[in-house]
């Protein structure tokens, strides 16, 4: 593949089937031949436990899914492996900083800044904290455009805030965070900063050294991983500060009735057996990603977002959200028809939308629309899925007149 040719991957993705337009990458991505070949190779012919086998499977097995570690340290730029804890998901990832940062951090009367924008799983477990330890929380407002307005939330923080949690790109409207001023700000009132990078680490070259945040999370199934895996990072001397998460096997250092001890970050919040083949399969996901080049795929989807933005702006009834340079996802409505029949009109004629208030029942309030409809998009899409998607609702606002 050379670096300014469309990309034509759809020949690597085997649950796509021709002539079906798969445009829900947003919730998940399909998964390339060569993470399923890593999956059924971990259970098939290599497979074993980690950090506990005297025999060389296990020795082995240890050092694939340390391996798959230290790739994503680079895949993110964290200083070192250890930064990295696997997780379930960004939803975990977020409650276990809620639960062990937070919870041990904050005190009552601290503030939390979020945005009007966030994913439930970005605003449910703070929330939930807040209200144990008395804490408030405020949400960013919006600009006309569908991005987080930095300018307000500049006058709304305060050195009660400890700390402010955002998107890296939201998953309804696609539009990308200012990290680096984002985080100047927070860092200027005293506040850490996380950053909710589940729509960003699959399409955005993403560092966090030069972002300069304290945590960032993605879960590995929207990067092309398997489900299941999903990474916390954090500035090491954070994760050295934060008590346990749950307790279990392999995140302790010794355990008597008397007294136990905590082994050292990421072990510490990794108790239990991990998702071993998630793990492998994760690090096969990062190669294929960094192998087409993350740059590539923003420029690829750009195109397509700006095909199917042209296309459906075209179209009297039809009012796209978000901003024109939205990364990746495309979300509208149809004036008089609910985004559920247009997901459903859409569906007969194969193409895959997302339709609904996708994790985000704050921002559909503040839009003033109950759910929209979605198309998000992938490696494996291209020009025939927009043209696919454009006779669709072409089809349905004949249908409803
Ligand atoms: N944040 C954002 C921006 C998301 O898009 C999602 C998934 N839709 C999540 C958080 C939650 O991710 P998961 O369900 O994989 O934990």
């Amino acid at each position: 593949m050379n670096g300014t040719a469309p990309l034509d991957t759809l020949a690597d993705f085997p649950a796509i089937p021709a002539g079906w337009a798969y445009l829900d990458t947003a919730a998940t991505a399909q998964k390339p031949q060569v993470v399923v070949d890593a999956i059924t190779r971990a259970y098939g012919e290599t497979y074993a436990t980690v950090h506990r086998g005297v025999y060389q499977r296990s020795a082995d097995m240890t050092l694939a899914y340390e391996a798959a570690r230290t790739r994503v340290a680079r895949f993110i730029g964290a200083g070192s492996p250890e930064e990295c804890v696997f997780v379930r998901g960004a939803t975990e990832a977020i409650n276990l900083v809620a639960q062990c940062w937070a919870g041990t951090q904050l005190k009552a009367g601290d503030r939390i800044m979020l945005s009007m924008l966030e994913h439930h799983s970005n605003i449910v477990p703070w929330q939930m904290i807040a209200e144990r330890v008395g804490a408030a929380i405020d949400v960013a407002p919006l600009t006309a455009d569908g991005r987080i307005d930095l300018d307000a939330m500049a006058k709304m923080l305060t050195e009660r805030h400890k700390l402010v949690a955002l998107a890296h790109v939201s998953n309804v409207l696609g539009s990308v965070l200012d990290v680096e001023r984002t985080v100047a700000l927070a860092h200027g009132v005293g506040a850490k900063i996380l950053i909710d990078g589940c729509q960003s680490v699959p399409r955005l070259r993403v560092d966090v050294a030069a972002l300069g945040c304290d945590f960032y999370v993605f879960s590995g199934h929207k990067l092309y991983g398997p489900t299941g895996i999903g990474v916390l990072w954090a500035r090491p001397e954070l994760l050295d500060a934060m008590p346990p998460w749950q307790g279990g096997g392999s995140m302790i250092d010794r355990v008597s009735f008397q007294r136990t001890t905590y082994a050292p970050p990421p072990g510490r919040f990794e108790a239990g057996t991990p998702h071993i083949v998630g793990a492998l399969g994760l690090h096969a996901a990062i190669d294929y990603v960094d192998g087409i080049g993350r740059d590539r795929i923003h420029l690829h989807e750009t195109a397509l977002v700006a095909r199917t933005r042209e296309a459906l702006g075209a179209i009297n009834s039809v009012r796209l959200l978000g901003p024109a340079d939205s990364a990746g996802i495309v979300s509208f409505t149809i004036e008089g028809v609910h985004p559920h029949d247009i997901g459903t009109i859409l569906d007969e004629g194969r193409v895959a939308i997302r339709a609904g208030h996708h994790c985000a029942q704050p921002l559909m309030e503040a839009m003033g629309v109950e759910a929209t409809a979605r198309a998000s998009f992938g490696v494996y899409n291209g020009p025939q899925d927009v043209d696919a998607l454009v006779a669709g609702i072409e089809r349905v606002t004949r249908i409803f007149g």
